[in-house]
């Protein structure tokens, strides 16, 4: 069996009801991916690969609504395919694709103007492709959103060498996050059941989502700390992307102690098949 993208899901966490919005997907070449452990991420257990061989992630936001706030994790890749960078001439490292997320959005009920924030676990370009309709605007296609942003990315994309990276947010996209930003450090609560848990490496403010339920019910977004569930089981892996390898294998391992803490569940946003791999409990229940 091929791998597939995550479908649009729920789960109840508690006061919260966490949705993912596909938006579309990556198709990365494994050996462009994980250089140094591509032998991992071609486990057929795991189901990584597509029908051409290419690792398929998942791409979209996830929708957090909370008694009193309609809140993004970040926004897709946008309408618009971005080619990944290769340092390899001759291999095709992959493409993003998105678009979806809107459509997404309409599918259950909402439009954009009904989101009070955006989260933004890192400013990669597929994570910052909604925070504009197109590139040729600083409308803000969430007019009403606040942007919440890992302390030190923000100033980490202004510098002009790293805002010519390929997987750079557009000046657009920057300019708006700008508009509206707040910096989180690691134990910052926007939002009453989500906390800041600063996991740097893949990019130097990248920062991950803890999600409280009732009692010791907890979810982790991990955002790109982790790509694939094969970085749960092996921690050391590098994804090619990852800006600072050392602190990200840090990062990795730290998370997945957390991870391990009973009641805790784990939400990958970029992961193959579904976002939620592990569903210790659900709503009604504490098994
Ligand atoms: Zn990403």
């Amino acid at each position: 069996m091929t791998a597939t993208p995550a479908p649009g899901e729920a789960m109840r966490l508690g006061d919260l009801n966490v949705r993912y919005l596909p938006d579309g997907v990556i198709r990365a070449h494994p050996l462009q991916a994980y250089p140094e452990h591509v032998h991992l991420a071609r486990d057929s257990e795991l189901k990584l690969l597509d029908e051409d061989g290419m690792l398929l992630l998942s791409v979209g936001a996830l929708l957090v609504e909370t008694p009193v706030a309609r809140i993004l994790i970040d926004t897709g890749i946008g309408p618009r395919a971005i080619p990944i960078p290769s340092p390899d001439p001759a291999l095709a490292a992959g493409v993003m694709t998105g678009g979806q997320l809107l459509d997404s959005l309409a599918a259950v009920g909402l439009r954009p103007d009904d989101i009070d924030a955006v989260l933004l676990s890192h400013l990669h370009a597929d994570h910052v492709g909604w925070i504009t309709p197109d590139d040729d605007t600083t409308r803000a296609t969430f007019p009403n959103a606040e942007y919440f942003v890992g302390v030190g990315e923000f100033d980490f994309w202004g510098q002009p060498a790293n805002m010519a990276r390929l997987t750079a947010p557009t000046p657009q996209q920057y300019s708006v996050i700008g508009s509206r930003r707040h910096d989180l450090r690691t134990g910052d609560q926007p939002y009453q059941g989500i906390e800041a848990l600063l996991t740097p490496g893949h990019t130097p403010g990248h920062v991950s989502f803890v999600l409280s339920g009732y009692g010791t019910q907890r979810a982790i977004v991990v955002g790109d700390a982790m790509h694939t569930a094969a970085e749960i089981l092996h921690p050391d892996m590098c994804w090619t992307g990852d800006l600072d390898p050392r602190a990200a294998v840090a990062s990795r391992h730290a998370l997945v102690g957390e991870l391990s803490r009973p009641g805790t569940a784990t939400i990958g946003p970029h992961f193959t098949g579904t976002v939620f791999p592990t569903r210790a409990w659900r709503s009604g229940s504490d098994t």
